[in-house]
Parts: structure tokens; C-alpha cells; sequence
């Protein structure tokens, strides 16, 4: 992959990556239309992380429908699927692991330990071995976006990071490769997610500015709904992710449940969307 990559560069085509761990859904498919539109060649990789999945969690039973995600990435037009073995990545004598520093522990890393440094780990890896001018992560995990931007930052690494929106179904769920573990009663409950996000959003384009407020409206509407279990509520700056005295523009409300064993996240950016 490396070396062709490096010959498109040499080429003079700009090339756009995007990350992803298969099970394609439409809002994959975004992330692959906005780097179409953006750069000469598009690679993307598919790629089940182990380092990003902890003991407990789902590496084994994610599902990866190869096939189907080719036959989808055809039709998009993209120039490159990358789907490395595992081993190719990591190899047995991988030792270097990124390290996230604080930002990692918080939100998502508070209740997954370790993953973001998995994370950080195989997109510091894919960089180098697609060369992108820049790469697409969805809005949906958001702590990812602003830990890939610190890496960039931090590292100096020559790519632009580009936040896409999140692609819902017309209820409001957020799509997500998870989504398929859901149950049909599950399924049903979850938009609540979206919609106790949303009226929080609206309190807050109404004038509320008291984090706290915003996020005890949320765990209202979530805590109506038996069945789901609150992880965090939690609003954020969008770099710092600490906890502004005062919800501004652009800061962050973000939310991740458990229906059963299975986790949900999703946010919204206050101020900044159509509700
Ligand atoms: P994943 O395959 O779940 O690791 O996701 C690969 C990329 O797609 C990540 O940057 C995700 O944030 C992004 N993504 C996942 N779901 C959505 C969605 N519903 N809308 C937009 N981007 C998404």
C-alpha cells in the first residue's frame, strides 16, 4: 500500500483516507463521498483493531462482512481498499504504542481503558502507510476526532483532519456498525439517545448556558426510559473536552448509554445544527 501511495504522491495527486473497521453503513459512505469531492485518489482501509478493543469487548464478534463492504467501496469509486492482516500492522516484534496522555482517560476512555491508545496507534500507522493529504473520521465519535487532531498536532504529521457529520436513520439513531447487535425492542428504545440530546440542544439555542442544566435535562429524558443505563452526560469544550463554566457555541453535548451489554455514543455540537 505504502508504495502506492507514495507514487500517487510523487504524481501529484492529493490522497484522501479514510479509517474504518468495515460493516460499512451510509455513514461510511459520507466520509468516502466528502474525499471523493476533495482529493485525487481515495484509499479505504478496513481494519478490525485489536489494539483498540478491550478484554471484555466485541474484537472477536465484530462483524466483518468483507464481501459486501468491497462490492460497496466498488461502487463508490474509491481507488485503494486497504485490508490488512493483522499481522502485517502489528507484526511480532511491534513494541511502539502512542500514547494519548490525559484526554485519553477522559469520557469514552474512562469506561474503555487503553483504547484510544490503540487508537492513536493504528492511525499513526495508516498515515504512514497511505500518505494522506487528509483524512475523514466521523462526528459520531467525537473524542476520536479531537484526539487524531492532538496527534497531528502534537507529532507534526502533514494531514488535515475532516470532521463529517453524523449520518442518522429518520428516527434519529445514529448509525453505527453496533447497531446491528441491537434487538428489535432495543432498537426501538434507542432514538431516545438522539432525542434527549436534541432538546437539550434546543434549551440551549433558548438560552440555557448552565452545563449542569443542559446535561440534567439529558439524564431526564434518558432516565424515562427504563432498559437504558447512562454512562456519562457530559458537556465538554471541543478541544480541551473539560467542562466550560458556561456552554458556548460549539461546545459539545455528549452521551454514551447501555442498552443491555451493548453501548451506545452520540452527540451534538450546541448551536450548530438544524434541530
Ligand atoms: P468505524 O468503522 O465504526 O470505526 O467508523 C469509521 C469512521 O466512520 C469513523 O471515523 C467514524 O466516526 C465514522 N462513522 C461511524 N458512524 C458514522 C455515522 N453515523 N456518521 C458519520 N460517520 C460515522
Amino acid at each position: 500500500m505504502q508504495e502506492q501511495a507514495i507514487a500517487w504522491r510523487n504524481a501529484g495527486a492529493d490522497i484522501g483516507v479514510v479509517p474504518t473497521m468495515g460493516a460499512l453503513h451510509a455513514g461510511h459512505d459520507s466520509l468516502v463521498a466528502r474525499a471523493r469531492r476533495e482529493n485525487q485518489r481515495v484509499i479505504v482501509s478496513v481494519f478490525v483493531n485489536p489494539a483498540q478493543f478491550g478484554p471484555n469487548e466485541d474484537f472477536a464478534t465484530y462483524p466483518r462482512p468483507f464481501d459486501q463492504d468491497r462490492a460497496r467501496l466498488e461502487a463508490l469509486g474509491v481507488d485503494a481498499l486497504f485490508h490488512p492482516p493483522v499481522d502485517q500492522i502489528y507484526p511480532p516484534a511491534f513494541k511502539t504504542r502512542v500514547d494519548p496522555g490525559p484526554l485519553g482517560d477522559l469520557l469514552e476512555g474512562k469506561s474503555r481503558p487503553g483504547h484510544f491508545g490503540g487508537v492513536l496507534t493504528v492511525v499513526l500507522k495508516l498515515f504512514n502507510l497511505t500518505q494522506p493529504k487528509r483524512a475523514y473520521f466521523g462526528q459520531k465519535d467525537f473524542q476520536q476526532v479531537v484526539l487524531v487532531r492532538q496527534l497531528v498536532r502534537d507529532f507534526g504529521l502533514p494531514v488535515r483532519i475532516v470532521a463529517v457529520p453524523t449520518v442518522r436513520y429518520p428516527d434519529g439513531l445514529a448509525m453505527s456498525s453496533r447497531n446491528a447487535y441491537l434487538d428489535a425492542s432495543q432498537r426501538e428504545l434507542a432514538p431516545v439517545v438522539y432525542r434527549a440530546i436534541t432538546e437539550a440542544a434546543k434549551a440551549f439555542t433558548a438560552g440555557e448556558t448552565d452545563p449542569a442544566r443542559l446535561e440534567g435535562l439529558t439524564r431526564e429524558r434518558l432516565a424515562a426510559s427504563p432498559g437504558l443505563a447512562v454512562d456519562y452526560v457530559a458537556v465538554v469544550d471541543d478541544t480541551t473536552l473539560g467542562r466550560p463554566g458556561r456552554a458556548i457555541p460549539g461546545s459539545v453535548l455528549a452521551v454514551a448509554v447501555k442498552l443491555g451489554s451493548i453501548r451506545l455514543i452520540d452527540n451534538v455540537v450546541l448551536g450548530a445544527e438544524r434541530l
